[in-house]
């Protein structure tokens, strides 16, 4: 139930993905991305095709994705004349790279790593009104996570998320979405926005692009894009044919077999169980989250029942220290499902009746 933490979208070695592997690893492991690479270009255009972005740099994880897109939101600010402040969400979690640790709205992060990169300013998430009044004539672009991962769980509001793209469009901001751990399907379309209806100007994904290969990449609009020109901005191993011919078939798999869609029926599944089966259980307090990405929200701290759930041969973790963690593989079966379901209704039953 954890997919490698949101990662192994379509299980341990889908036949695609290792079939793409060997293939690719027979003619061309690695070359420079001075070079046109056919899997990237493939892929680049597979990504742009199936959502509201214009173009793709591909980078090696979710942390240098979310970079890039800080990168290329003060390159743009710098090139129309405006200031750097990035404003970004509390209980958010962007990466680990110092500039990563201070977008992330959660101070433990950034601790004992002084001297910190300045221009962030993080503000309570699902809150417009703290949004508004953080917005000043620096501020260059928002980012949030359309479902917070790592903070707990926890969806971005329809009507939020519509006024905070009303509110960029007033001030002329930037709106990023990372995408990187509610992306490539996992919430009931391929990408998080989608299921929204709102349009980001920077989209980050990492984690299930690659179905377990180390990939990221930062989607932009055109306008935002060109503000990068060759050399800004770069990677040497960023797009490897390798990298790319393993998410050229993940994606594929995801769009050709509907998985969105099949995480948006078992997650409203999953999530009526769980609420159903828990609600003789005081010490569960909420179950939430969006497609087959959900939260069991505890009273306590999560570790017991995740230990217990791991003896009984069900794997999930703990995020925000109290919310159980449910991520798994797109292509769960349904028994699967109910299987993990009555494993994780008993390890609730027993750690609450220890009181
Ligand atoms: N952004 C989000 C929303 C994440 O969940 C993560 C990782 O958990 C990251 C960024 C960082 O990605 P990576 O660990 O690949 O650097």
């Amino acid at each position: 139930m954890l997919a490698g933490i949101a990662v192994n979208c379509l299980g341990h070695c889908h036949p695609a993905v290792v079939s793409a592997l060997s293939e690719q690893a027979r003619q061309l492991v690695h070359c420079s991305n001075l070079y046109y690479i056919r899997p990237q270009a493939r892929l680049a255009k597979l990504l742009v095709d199936s959502c509201d972005m214009d173009r793709v740099l591909f980078v090696n994880s979710g942390t240098e994705a979310v970079e890039s897109a800080m990168k290329l939101a003060r390159m743009w600010a710098t090139k129309n004349g405006r200031g750097g402040k990035i404003i970004t969400m509390e209980g958010s979690f962007h990466g680990r790279s110092l500039a990563a640790v201070c977008a992330t709205g959660q101070p433990k992060y950034r601790k004992g790593f002084d001297p910190l990169p300045t221009g962030f300013q993080n503000v309570p998430f699902n809150d417009v009104d703290a949004l508004r009044d953080a917005i000043g004539p620096d501020t260059c672009a928002i980012m949030l996570e359309p479902v917070q991962g790592e903070g707990g769980i926890v969806a971005a509001g329809e009507d939020y998320l519509r006024r905070v793209r009303h509110l960029c469009d007033e001030h002329g901001l930037l709106l990023i979405f990372d995408e990187i751990q509610c992306g490539m399907g996992r919430v009931g379309s391929l990408f998080a926005y989608q299921r929204y209806g709102v349009i980001p100007d920077m989209i980050t994904i990492a984690k299930a692009l690659g179905g377990g290969v180390p990939i990221g990449a930062l989607l932009a609009k055109e306008r935002v894009a060109s503000a990068f020109t060759p050399g800004t901005h770069g990677t040497t191993f960023g797009g490897n044919p390798l990298a790319t011919a393993a998410a050229l078939a993940t994606v594929s798999v995801l769009i050709n077999e509907d998985l969105p869609g099949r995480a948006r029926e078992l997650g409203d599944y999953l999530m009526d169980q769980l609420r159903r089966l828990t609600r003789d259980i005081p010490m569960v307090k909420e179950i939430r989250g969006l497609g087959l990405m959900v939260g069991i929200a505890l009273d306590r701290e999560a570790a017991p029942v995740i230990d217990l759930m791991r003896a009984r041969g069900v794997l999930a973790n703990a995020t925000n220290t109290t919310v159980v963690r449910l991520v798994p593989p797109l292509i769960i079966s349904r028994s699967d499902l109910d299987r993990a379901i009555e494993v994780i209704i008993d390890c609730l039953k027993e750690v609450s009746s220890r009181g």
